[in-house]
Order: structure tokens, then sequence, then C-alpha cells
């Protein structure tokens, strides 16, 4: 069983973080696989699509992203005036990195007539090859979005699409890109984590393997789990997703338990920024992360077809 531990950061750096969002009229964003006190000291927490639409709410003129690269290039894509600071330049997503805009084109070529929805966990340039984003909330959504009898082809994550293919039964090819973190957790160490805690329904993340959502009794994003546990009357619950989701579950339900299918499934990207990176970016004004009006502007088309789709 696991509490999500905190870590309180020295005073006088959260001090001076505070006065340099003050002074900057800046706004820090922190992503729910973030650390304990990252998350603590943000204005505001939530997944990866949630942050970037509030960066585009606010009326701050610079948004610190702690997160991972593909993210705070979504708030660029969506936020062009403002500057975008992730403190860390190389905090990435492996899966993000397992296609290229090239890839994709020469994929495309091969496939004509193919719907391409691709996952935000995308770089921009990826984005802006795409016809429509999903996010792992939206994929059913955004897939019966597409006319009936189109061919689809979903990039990067394997174990999403085999998931939006298995519900919509939608003709969906797919690239064979994973998060190595979710693609992890196998189905023996679930049947194990269930049979030691009988009765807490296990909540497992899209990007998990085919075989280990079949053993979930919820299927949900990060948002989708924070909300499922709010209203749900059982006091336990087995968590399939990345162990920082465990911070802001136990903040927001005190009296309910929850643990980790796995407590290896750990991001090393979502914990490269600290506290002390957050100051220097705020000091220095760097590492920026901007993305090229002329990738930004297919890109938000991407984006923003999937933004009209009401999302139920
Ligand atoms: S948890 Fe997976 S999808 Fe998210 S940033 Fe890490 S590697 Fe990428």
């Amino acid at each position: 069983m696991m509490n999500a531990t905190k870590k309180e950061p020295p005073n006088e750096i959260m001090e001076s973080i505070k006065d340099l969002l003050k002074k900057k009229n800046a706004i820090l964003l922190a992503h729910n696989y973030e650390p304990p006190a990252i998350q603590d000291i943000a204005d505001i927490c939530g997944d990866s699509l949630e942050l970037s639409i509030k960066a585009s709410q606010t009326d701050a003129d610079i948004i610190v992203f702690c997160g991972v690269h593909f993210m705070a290039e979504t708030a660029s894509i969506l936020c062009p005036d403002k500057t975008i600071l992730l403190p860390v330049a190389n905090a990435g997503c492996p899966m993000a990195d397992m296609i290229t805009a090239d890839a994709l084109i020469k994929k495309r070529s091969e496939m004509p007539g193919a719907v391409v929805i691709s996952y935000v966990n995308t770089s921009a340039e990826v984005k802006a090859e795409s016809d429509i984003c999903c996010t792992s909330a939206n994929v059913i959504q955004v897939v019966n979005s597409v006319p009936s009898g189109k061919p689809i082809l979903m990039t990067p994550d394997k174990n999403l699409a085999q998931y939006a293919r298995s519900l919509t039964g939608r003709d969906i090819s797919y690239w064979s890109g994973y998060c190595p973190i979710h693609n992890n957790l196998r189905a023996d160490q679930v049947l194990k984590v269930k049979k030691a805690h009988p009765g807490a329904p296990f909540l497992a993340h899209p990007e998990c393997r085919p075989e280990v959502l079949a053993l979930a009794d919820e299927i949900k994003s990060t948002s989708g789990i924070l909300a499922y546990t709010a209203q749900s009357s059982k006091q336990a619950f087995i968590i399939g997703t990345e162990v920082g989701i465990l911070h802001p579950l136990s903040n927001a339900n005190p009296e309910k338990t929850f643990i980790p299918a796995d407590p290896g499934m750990f991001c090393p990207d979502m914990k490269k920024i600290g506290v002390s990176e957050i100051q220097r970016a705020l000091e220095t004004m760097a590492p920026e992360v901007r993305v090229s009006e002329s990738v930004r502007i297919r890109a938000r088309a991407a984006v923003e077809r999937m933004l009209a789709i009401p999302s139920k």
C-alpha cells in the first residue's frame, strides 16, 4: 500500500519563486505525474491538455510548464503570445520520440485516404502532419468523429489505438510506439495485487497493454481516475498509471486508500524538474519552448479539430 510522500522544498526558494511569479506576471502549471513538491507549489495541476487549455485562458505573460517537452510545445501552440518556460530542457517523453514527422509523412503516403489521429503525446511537427489530435480522455469521441468507412491511422501509442479499436470496432491501423512506463505493467503483477486487495477496483490508464486493460474495472485517463475516485463509494483502489498521481488522489480523498498496481511505474522524465530549476528558469527566462509559426499553425489546426468535438 502506498501514500504519496511529501518532501517540503526549502522555504527561501519557495518565497523566491512566489516573488518571481508575481513580479513577472507568470503562472506555474504542473502535470499530475510531477513530484509532490512541484504539484504543491503549482497554480494549476492537471493532465497535459487541461493545462494547455488553462494556459491559453490565463492573462499571465509567462507560463512555467512543469511537465515534459511535448506539453510545453502544446502550450506554445495554443498560446503563441506567451513565453513558455520548461525548467529542464531535456525533460522529454520516450513515447513522443518514437515517431517523427518524416516517418509519419512516409507512412501517410502508404495509406492514401486514411485519417491520421495523433495522441497529444507527440511533437509539434508530428501534430502538424496529423488531421486531428486526441487525448486518453477523448480518444473514443475523436475516433467516432471520423466519417464511417474511412480508414484511420493512429500514432504513436499502439496500446491506446488497440483500446480505441476494441471499443469502436473501427478500421484502425497504428504506429508501434508505447509509453515504457505503462507498457511495462504486466497482467501477472495486476492479478497479484488484485488478489491481495479483493474488492478494490482496478483503474487502468489506456496506455497499458491490452491484456492489462482486460483486467481493469475501469479504463480512464488521469483526470478520469481523479473524477472516478472522488465520486465512488469504494474505500480502496488499485491504480494502473504513473505513481505521481497518488499525490493528488490522496490529497483529494484523504480517507481513501490508493494502491499502485506496480510501485515501479515511475517516469524519470516527469521527475526532472525541481524547485531550484523553477527558480533558475524564472530568473534567466530560459529554457524557453517556442514552436515555429509555420509548424504551429498546422499543429494548432489538428488540436482545434479535437477541441471542437464534444467530450461526452
Ligand atoms: S509517463 Fe509515459 S507518456 Fe508520460 S511522459 Fe513519461 S514516458 Fe511519456
